[in-house]
């Protein structure tokens, strides 16, 4: 930061090239929009009020306002021998007109006023006396007045006008291209954070490598023409790590780190948001390579459909992003990460190719990545010998990196309170009772028990489709949770691209999605919810076999159409279902009872392969629950 601040404050932003010296204020650019320009305009106002001011109060002889009564006796003494009749006071002065003319005057001659009062006697007691008497026009303190009905609304609307404007753009005064930019900027020196300190997260920063290697030789990939991503997302639960990562990867590659959070772009106005995305890709440009780093992209990104009635604002903005993206290329040396939480509410459009074309997930850790995480974040603690993390990681199943870096915390603050010099055991068992009870407030914790169903749920899918013939060998098996629904998942990758499946490749799919609730039966005697979405896909996969691709006993190669209902109001009937069947109502249900019929053939089959693997099931299942992720290797290792 020390060093931009330096660098910036060599140039100078008005025109004429002479130096300005350090500013504190990035530049502002057009004619009335210097917050100095605005600055010096309030402080002559200001100086000109308060020299006006005194210069009345200085300008003016001492006055002493006395009775009316002692007025007209001064006057029949020949003491006032000029009165001034204004409104509300009578002046008294000691000397005449021709002395005034004269410059006979003594200045510090005393002045009298008094507050008139209705005596019709007293205009014939100055004629008689020789007194000189005249009033004023009214608009003797038109000075005041032009003050109090102008100055004074001019300079209040002109302060909320500078108030207003100062929270519309943060940056104050710049009326034409407001909200020049929020986005702080941070410079090569600031980010400290590496790959080293991002733990857990080995996949991740797998993908990311690429990306550092790209900003530090962008010439190694410009020269033979590859493409770099410009755009990458990063998707995760809250607290995963994924602003930790983004910075650890301009950390890495040593470049300039402009984050934002989509949140900033939405603003009150129209196209403020937009402008605000222009500008901070033109500071990006400028600065190349760098990373811009576009926080919570989902306040900005969300889908465009889904949002009733439309935001205007929210929408310019994301289109201004989507230009931005498209409009500069890969050559250019600025990559886009962007965060989100929420992947699945993102417009489709910014995932498209050539903007955020790549995903990389930062999933909750598993046992051996909260271990890892805990050692960082335990780097400097004094911990005495009693601490085990592994076991503080295993008494932590889903939580995320913040959870973890919060419980050390706890424990030391715990230690602290009791007055101890180190950390033990202890400390950490009460934080992470402390802190789990923070998140079951919060809803996100699953229970031991509903932990064993998944692991046994899982690993049904997993068996069932390692024994089964041409089903997709096993990836990965996990369960860690994802996102709100998914507790577990077992992960497939097919060996080879298939456009075709045989009516028992589609069989054995059916078999392994039946494998999850299959052995929650045979473990538990009983069936959860867990297994829904498995049975809305096996039920889905049956009947298009029957109804699509005819596969059916009875309807040999008849395909049995049915077409969602395009009117509403159209078909009354047809009203409930929005659907039209062009086949019989024999035919539906024979279609019902037949989707029923394959699923459990195949559900009593799967059942009986899994019984025999009991052991098996047993086997893996605990290791799953000790360990969480399951690689393939390892899986294999296990059957
Ligand atoms: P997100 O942006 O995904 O919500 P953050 O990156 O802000 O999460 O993470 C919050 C804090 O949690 C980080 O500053 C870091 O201390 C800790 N943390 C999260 N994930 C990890 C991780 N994988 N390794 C180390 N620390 C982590
Ligand atoms: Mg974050
Ligand atoms: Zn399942």
């Amino acid at each position: 930061m020390a060093d931009d601040k330096k660098k910036s404050g060599k140039k100078c932003w008005e025109s004429g090239g002479k130096d300005c010296g350090p500013r504190k204020e990035p530049p502002l650019i057009g004619p009335f929009n210097n917050g100095q320009f605005n600055f010096s305009i309030l402080f002559f106002v200001i100086i000109f009020l308060v020299l006006s001011v005194i210069n009345m109060f200085l300008s003016q002889p001492k006055e002493e306002l006395i009775e009316f009564s002692d007025f007209k006796k001064k006057i029949e003494t020949g003491e006032i021998m000029r009165v001034e009749m204004g409104e509300q006071y009578y002046i008294g002065y000691p000397y005449t007109k021709e002395a005034m003319k004269n410059g006979k005057t003594v200045q510090s001659k005393q002045l009298y006023k008094t507050v008139p009062v209705n005596d019709p006697a007293f205009v014939p007691l100055m004629d008689s006396k020789n007194v000189e008497y005249f009033t004023l026009p009214a608009q003797n303190n038109f000075l005041l007045n032009l003050l109090l009905t102008w100055g004074i609304p001019i300079l209040i609307m002109f302060i909320i006008w500078r108030v207003l404007f100062k929270r519309i753009g943060n940056m104050g005064s710049n009326v034409l291209s407001f909200g020049q930019n929020k986005s702080q900027i941070v410079a090569e020196g600031d980010i400290k954070v590496t790959f080293h300190d991002v733990a857990g997260a080995d996949e991740a920063k797998e993908e990311l490598v690429e990306v550092v290697d790209f900003l530090k030789n962008p010439r190694k990939y410009t020269e033979i023409g590859g493409k770099i991503p410009k755009g990458v997302l990063l998707v995760g639960p809250p607290g995963s790590g994924k602003t930790l990562i983004a910075k650890a990867v301009a950390g890495e590659a040593g470049v300039t780190f402009f984050r934002i959070s989509g949140a900033d772009f939405v603003e009150m106005f129209v196209g403020v948001g937009a402008a605000r995305v222009r500008d901070l890709f033109k500071q990006a440009r400028a600065k190349a390579p760098c990373i811009i780093f576009i926080d919570e992209l989902d306040a900005i990104a969300k889908s465009r459909v889904t949002v009733v009635g439309g935001n205007d604002e929210r929408e310019q903005t994301l289109n201004q992003l989507l230009v931005e993206m498209d409009g500069f290329d890969s050559v250019s040396g600025v990559i886009v990460l962007g965060a989100t939480n929420r992947p699945e509410i993102l417009d489709p459009a910014i995932i498209r190719p050539g903007r955020f074309d790549r995903q990389v997930v930062m999933d909750r850790p598993d046992l051996a990545g909260r271990e890892a995480i805990l050692r960082i974040h335990a780097e400097n603690v004094k911990m005495d010998e009693t601490v085990d993390l592994k076991e503080v990681a295993k008494a932590t199943p889903g939580f995320v990196g913040a959870d973890l870096a919060n419980i050390i915390n706890e424990a030391a603050l715990l230690a602290v309170r009791a007055g101890q010099s180190k950390v033990n055991q202890k400390d950490f068992d009460e934080a992470i009772e402390k802190v789990i009870a923070g998140l079951q407030k919060k809803n996100k914790l699953i229970n031991p028990r509903e932990r064993e169903i998944v692991a046994y749920h899982e690993t049904g899918h997993a068996l069932v489709a390692a024994f089964t013939k041409g089903a997709d060998p096993v990836h990965k098996i996990s369960i860690v949770p994802r996102g709100i629904s998914a507790l577990g998942y077992t992960l497939q990758l097919p060996t080879e691209d298939r456009f075709l499946m045989t009516k028992d490749e589609l069989l054995g799919k059916v078999d392994v999605l039946l494998g999850g609730r299959a052995a929650e039966k045979l473990i538990f005697n009983q069936v959860s919810t867990g297994a829904a979405n498995d049975l809305v896909n096996a039920t889905e996969i049956v009947r298009k076999m029957i109804t699509d691709y005819g596969m059916s006993e009875k309807f040999e190669n008849v395909v049995l159409n049915s077409r969602k209902n395009p009117t509403f109001l159209g078909e009354r009937a047809e009203l409930n279902t929005g659907v039209v069947r062009e086949y019989s109502e024999n035919t539906q249900q024979y279609i019902d009872e037949e989707v029923t019929k394959i699923i459990n053939e195949q559900y009593v089959k799967v059942l009986s392969l899994l019984k025999g693997k009991i052991e098996t099931l047993k086997k893996v299942a605990s290791r799953l629950l000790e360990i969480e992720t399951l690689g393939a290797e390892a899986f294999k290792a296990l059957i």
